[in-house]
């Protein structure tokens, strides 16, 4: 998602005292569009604080990246280039996949701020000129008092699922609406309701179906409509026959993994998500590589290996000191991924990062495996042989929790330092 920017730091708190300093960056921002220069194919660059033709006056600090101050010029919301810059919409540069990503980041959120303090030149209680706050980022009213917050529009996104006929909803937006890509149920939040019941309320409206088993994905912080989406998982309660909103919706319908195109990139919450149900659903192929979801492991780590590397690494490091005690005796060069599932995915999410899941296997234990983003792997699954597991039912597992047993911190260790030695 487009806020995945490590190793680079956004930081949003207000700084009241910062001053513009040479190379600042400045956002000059009108509706949904910045000053920005295009550069090559997908790069993109800002004014700066320092060249002749930004202004140094009247900037109004927004947030820091990367340890620099980022500022609004003057005229939120209606202001003009400078020399050498074109005013462009942030939904054309996405399009365009212009980054870095960061810069992305930066100016959904700086047009978000723009907007609010545009609308908010007045006092809503008595009509008196607003100021800025002196210590807090809040405009407020020095006739009556009234202080205002940047306003955020939650809003949710819901998969609905249908585990026994393994499919999900998408949809399309009613045309004259931005119609042209695949989406998920969207909606925002109203005032008196629980996010949950929002869900419940969102899927019934859109798609005339019930829903349970509601549960919370990730959450994505920025949109074009000052929202903040939380993304949630359900299933289908009874009667799967969808009843669409023609006022709202131009398509609703029930697809498999393999009807799932995903969009062409890979920055929105509504794109993680519906890539990764069908990566954890899609079923396993037959190929080179042994284990699950070798196909699309594509993510890679600082030294530029993929997944694929790291198993054909650990194909000569895994051994029975690195298996699972209580299954050691039962660990073969012939079986080696066997009892190595845990330590092997935390490894893997050193590496790669995102998250470590676990299948339920019925007798208490997970079976581990990783999920980057919506790129899924399991790098011990062949130990199954052609059982398949299901991905779909897995669990967050914890690395502090599984690392409460000294005896498999210990072996992931020993695995970890192999590894080093292979460097
Ligand atoms: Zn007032």
């Amino acid at each position: 998602m487009i806020q995945d920017i490590a190793p680079h730091r956004f930081a949003n708190e207000f700084l009241p005292n910062a001053q513009p300093n040479k190379d600042d960056l400045v956002f000059y921002v009108r509706g949904q569009e910045v000053a920005a220069r295009r550069v090559g194919q997908t790069g993109i660059e800002l004014p700066r604080v320092g060249e002749d033709e930004v202004t140094a006056e009247g900037l109004t600090f927004l947030f820091s990246l990367d340890g620099r101050a980022c500022w609004l010029a003057p005229e939120a919301g209606a202001a003009e280039p400078p020399e050498g810059y074109e005013l462009v919409h942030n939904r054309a540069l996405r399009m365009e996949r212009r980054g870095p990503r960061e810069l992305m980041l930066a100016i959904y959120t700086a047009v978000h701020l723009a907007d609010w303090y545009a609308k908010n030149r007045y006092c809503g209680a008595c009509g008196h000129e607003m100021a800025h706050h002196e210590k807090m980022r809040a405009m407020r009213c020095a006739s009556c008092g009234n202080v205002v917050f940047p306003r955020l529009n939650p809003a949710v996104i819901v998969c609905v699922c249908d585990p026994e006929r393994n499919k999900i909803v998408l949809t399309r937006y009613a045309a004259g609406r931005y119609h042209a890509i695949d989406a998920l149920v969207a909606g925002f939040v109203e005032i008196g309701e629980s996010i949950e019941d929002c869900v419940r309320r969102e899927v019934r409206e859109e798609l005339g179906l019930e829903v349970k088993n509601i549960r919370y994905y990730k959450s994505q912080p920025w949109g074009v409509a000052g929202d903040v989406l939380s993304g949630y998982w359900c299933d289908v309660d009874g009667d799967p026959t969808i009843r669409m909103d023609v006022s709202e919706l131009g398509r609703a319908v029930w697809v498999g993994p393999d009807e799932i195109p995903g969009q062409p990139d890979d920055l929105s919450l509504t794109n993680e998500m519906m890539c990764l149900w069908r990566n954890l659903r899609q079923a396993p192929q037959d190929g080179e590589y042994k284990f699950y979801g070798w196909q699309t492991a594509d993510v890679v780590d600082a030294q530029g290996r993929t997944p694929r590397d790291l198993y054909d690494l650990l194909s000569g490091l895994w051994c029975a000191q690195t298996c699972a005690p209580r299954m050691r005796s039962s660990w073969s060069e012939q079986n080696p991924t066997y009892g190595q599932c845990s330590i092997t995915a935390f490894l893997a999410q050193d590496l790669f990062g995102g998250e470590v899941y676990g299948v339920p296997l019925g007798d208490g234990n997970y079976h581990c495996f990783n999920v980057v983003g919506f790129c899924v792997f399991d790098l011990t699954s062949e130990q199954f042989g052609n059982r398949t597991l299901d991905y779909g039912s897995a669990m967050l597992q914890s690395r502090e929790q599984h690392f409460q047993k000294a005896e498999k911190r210990e072996r992931y260790e020993l695995l970890r330092s192999k590894l080093e030695g292979c460097d």
